[in-house]
């Protein structure tokens, strides 16, 4: 298979789509998000936009206000302090809307290319790969990089895939990586993508070769 067939296939099987695209709660959950499971980040979001409904709002608060808000997604001190900033940065240099590209996204504090290229995909439905840890270790393990960092990776796939692929993606590969190919002991044996990949082919050339007599 194409690089191409296989991002289709992991897209194919694992479908995930955003109901909210608004720029601004997109850009708060993702922040929300960080190392945390899904459950958490929407229990967090559900009551923080309970109480704060815009930006201007949430500018206003101080970080304390919101620790018991978002204490389900965890790391809650440091993520209400970045949302506060973020929030008084948007509205003091963006007039109060989220910025519709990389470079401003990327202007605002402690958002990096992964959370911009989220929120350009999800809310202004730019081409964009967002490459977290799962698409750079799915990626690499599956061979269609060979990178050791994700911008690399980032760079790398944009170079082998059609752009209308490059927003998908990062959604199907986290569901992908958190059902199949997790990062410790992937489930390579109910995998279905892996006879497409070079993990599984080293892996079982390397059992074979253990097997063999002599
Ligand atoms: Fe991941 Fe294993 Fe599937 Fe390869 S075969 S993509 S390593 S789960």
């Amino acid at each position: 298979m194409t690089p191409e067939k296989v991002a289709r296939r992991i897209i194919e099987l694992f479908p995930r789509t955003s109901k909210d695209r608004d720029p601004f709660r997109v850009l708060i959950k993702t922040i929300l998000s960080q190392r945390t499971r899904d459950e958490n980040t929407d229990e967090a979001s559900k009551r923080l936009f309970s109480r704060y409904k815009t930006v201007e709002d949430l500018a206003r608060a101080s970080p304390e206000d919101l620790y018991d808000l978002i204490k389900p997604a965890g790391m809650y001190r440091q993520k209400a302090a970045r949302i506060i900033e973020v929030s008084r940065k948007i509205l003091k240099d963006f007039s109060g809307k989220v910025p519709d590209n990389l470079e401003d996204l990327t202007k605002l504090p402690g958002v990096g290319r992964k959370t911009a290229n989220i929120v350009l995909w999800v809310s202004f439905k730019k081409p964009a790969i967002a490459v977290d840890t799962h698409v750079h270790r799915i990626s690499n393990r599956l061979g269609l990089v060979e990178t050791k960092k994700p911008e690399e990776t980032e760079v790398s796939l944009m170079k082998i895939l059609p752009r209308s692929l490059w927003g998908p993606l990062n959604g199907s590969m986290v569901e992908f990586g958190r059902r199949i190919c997790k990062p410790q002991s992937p489930k390579c044996s109910i995998c279905p993508l892996k006879n497409e990949c070079d993990y599984y082919h080293r892996l079982r050339a390397s059992k074979s070769k253990e097997n063999s007599p002599g």
